[in-house]
């Protein structure tokens, strides 16, 4: 299944993680050497996505036994639009993971997040998710409205 790849993402592609677990993709973002980012990425079986151009030149990617994407821009666009094409992948908003752990946030009911959140989100949301691992809580608030937009305009 396409949908169910799974990425690591180099030191220099924080953002883009964050955006990838948003957006719903299983993202490791640890800042690792080299060595270690390419094990992980064996080991895990993980895509690694890279700005690091020395990376590609290591044996084992070069064979393809560790799947390696080199992120050509620096611009967030520009990189969720290479990994869509290359990678013919649809980057709309799914199941969205925390953009802190990397693992599932749970819908929760409205009156739970009640004195949780500031009032004026409360009061104009109906949906709210939960990361139990971070005990973070999540609207589908300005920022969301934003990607949302971006990702519009991106496809
Ligand atoms: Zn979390």
């Amino acid at each position: 299944m396409k949908d169910k790849i799974k990425f690591l993402a180099d030191h220099m592609l924080g953002r883009l993680a964050k955006w990838l677990r948003l957006i719903g993709y299983d993202t490791l973002y640890l800042p690792l050497p080299d060595t270690e980012i390419l094990l992980l990425a064996q080991k895990e079986n993980r895509l690694l996505l890279t700005r690091d151009k020395r990376i590609t030149e290591r044996r084992l990617v070069k064979k393809k036994i560790i799947k390696c994407l080199f992120i050509k821009s620096d611009f967030l666009e520009e990189q969720l639009q290479q990994i869509a094409t290359e990678l013919n992948l649809s980057l709309t908003l799914k199941q969205p993971l925390c953009t802190l752990c990397n693992k599932k946030i749970l819908l929760i009911p409205k009156e739970r997040v009640k004195g949780k959140v500031p009032p004026f989100v409360f009061m104009n949301h109906q949906e709210f998710g939960f990361c139990p691992t971070c005990k973070k809580y999540y609207w589908k608030g300005t920022h969301w409205v934003k990607i949302n937009n971006t990702l519009t305009n991106l496809f």
